[in-house]
């Protein structure tokens, strides 16, 4: 008997067989332009997911192999792929951008799994397209580690993410700043619908269109809401709690984002489009990661507000088929919403079981402590969830810390049942912005260890392992506050 081969239970596919039903492309040319990937020269794998490849149904292994190098570099692609430029606008740093586009990636086509998945894979760095304006239609090495690595962290994490199956490397040189190699990420999302898609839409008049938008996101991604009364606010409603839960754990883990344009707004609330973004290292409320956002409009302390300000987009695009007023009593609803989420988190976070009244006062303390001392985000609640005494160590005003602790410790007193959750929701390591620097210069050498390395290091993150303490420590000096440019 012909038994199927499987993986942790899961049916295996080659590569060959991937099952393709491209959806998104049979809405046609007003939705998206078939371009065909601009292949890498000389292309080698850099990082491969084999989480990203079970989603897939793929076997691990699959990624040694030289088709796999050749499909995610462009120079090979299936037949039954279909690959396509999606058109899309949206709000750039508040301004409305009424062209953007797909300029640099490719939707070859939906893969559908054992499961009766669909899965999107998006080739970004596949050269250009009718949408990539003054750009070359490329990506670096160097911003697809960094798409790649946060990829597949944030999920370990508990924070909804787009995933990334692998990185290619080319001997192609691309300009930025300064000369580059041109590389190529496989992104994987249920779906690569955006907030600007609606907007452009909307924004250009062609409403029988943007209703062919709303009813196929519906349908592929909400199937649930069409049975509501009203399917249309059912499904923003989805989305706004989606996108400010997703909000309430960047805010709760210190994710800055550092690019909340509405074209980098996922329609599934999940984390998409990975630019200047960075883990806090010391606690600042106000960071700003993005070193071209002088005027912190995507600041760490702006995310909830500016989500709700996208959303607000999003509503405004949806007009012509919900009533004004019903979007904004939905609006209206989303900050106590996150308000209620992330003070959840925290509380969990601290061992804080059921809630009381002062613990907003007591994580404001806390929060307030940690700004004034520039302690280490991470670390310090790491400690407080081992109760670790060296907690105390990263604050400068001791005498405060003390008194701060003895609340908290009464308050966890309350309640003991959530004392034992902290481990597994407190992270000992972080991507932080200079470990990802390390590993994608030792990669812009052609060593690859490095970021293969941290890649497995991440997918346990609140498992302390033996032997990569150096991983959990504060940043060196000179990984403090690196400029991470806007440029990719
Ligand atoms: P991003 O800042 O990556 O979210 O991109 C914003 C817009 O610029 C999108 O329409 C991208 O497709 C486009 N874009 C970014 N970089 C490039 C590039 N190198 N070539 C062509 N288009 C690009
Ligand atoms: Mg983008």
């Amino acid at each position: 008997m012909n038994l199927p081969i499987t993986v942790n239970g899961a049916p295996m596919t080659s590569l060959a067989d991937l099952q393709f039903d491209n959806r998104f492309a049979r809405l046609g040319d007003t939705f998206s332009t078939r371009v065909v990937p601009e292949p890498l020269s000389n292309p080698r794998l850099v990082v491969s997911s084999e989480d990203a490849m079970a989603l897939l149904d793929l076997d691990p292994a699959e990624a040694q192999t030289e088709i796999f190098t050749e499909l995610f570099s462009g120079r090979q692609i299936w037949s039954a792929a279909e690959p396509r430029a999606m058109v899309y606008s949206g709000h750039q740093f508040g301004v409305y951008n009424p062209q953007l586009g797909d300029g640099r990636g490719l939707l070859l086509g939906e893969v559908v799994n054992s499961r009766g998945e669909y899965w999107d894979l998006h080739l970004k760095g596949a050269g250009s397209t009718p949408y990539s304006r003054m750009g070359d239609g490329r990506a670096v090495l160097r911003s697809s580690i960094r798409e790649f690595l946060a990829s597949e962290a944030l999920p370990a994490l508990g924070i909804p993410s787009s995933r990334a199956l692998c990185v290619t490397v080319g001997d192609d040189p691309v300009y930025r700043e300064r000369q580059e190699r041109g590389a190529m990420l496989l992104r994987l999302a249920r779906s690569h619908i955006r907030f600007g898609h609606f907007e452009y839409f909307y924004y250009t008049r062609q409403h029988d269109a943007l209703r062919q938008l709303i009813d196929f996101t519906l349908q592929t991604c909400y199937p649930h809401c069409q049975q509501d009364a009203e399917p249309v606010l059912a499904m923003f409603r989805e989305v706004a709690r989606r996108t400010m839960h997703m909000i309430a754990r960047w805010q709760a883990y210190g994710f800055c984002h550092g690019v909340m344009n509405t074209d980098n707004m996922s329609i599934l609330g999940i984390t998409f489009d990975f630019g200047p973004y960075a883990f806090l290292d010391d606690y600042d409320a106000g960071h700003i990661c993005n070193h071209s956002d002088h005027a912190g409009r995507y600041a760490f302390h702006r995310q909830p507000a500016i989500a709700h300000w996208n959303l607000a987009c999003l509503a405004q695009a949806l007009t012509p088929f919900v009533e004004v007023d019903q979007l904004k009593a939905e609006l209206a609803t989303l900050i106590p919403l996150y308000q209620a989420q992330y003070l959840h988190l925290m509380r969990t976070r601290l061992g804080w079981a059921s809630a009381q009244p002062e613990d907003e006062q007591l994580l404001q303390q806390l929060l307030q402590q940690m700004q004034d001392s520039a302690s280490d985000y991470h670390i310090t609640l790491r400690l407080l969830a081992e109760d670790d005494p060296a907690a105390r160590d990263q604050f400068i005003d001791r005498a405060a810390f003390d008194g701060w602790l003895r609340q908290h410790q009464a308050r966890q007193a309350l309640d003991t049942s959530a004392l034992a959750g902290r481990l597994a929701c407190n992270p000992v390591y972080v991507l932080r912005n200079y470990l990802a620097q390390q590993a994608i210069e030792a990669a812009e050498q052609n060593d690859f260890a490095e970021v293969r390395h941290l890649h497995q290091l991440l997918r346990q993150p609140f498992t302390r392992q033996p032997g990569r303490e150096a991983y959990a420590a504060p940043p060196p000096d000179w990984g403090r506050r690196l400029e991470i440019s806007c440029s990719s």
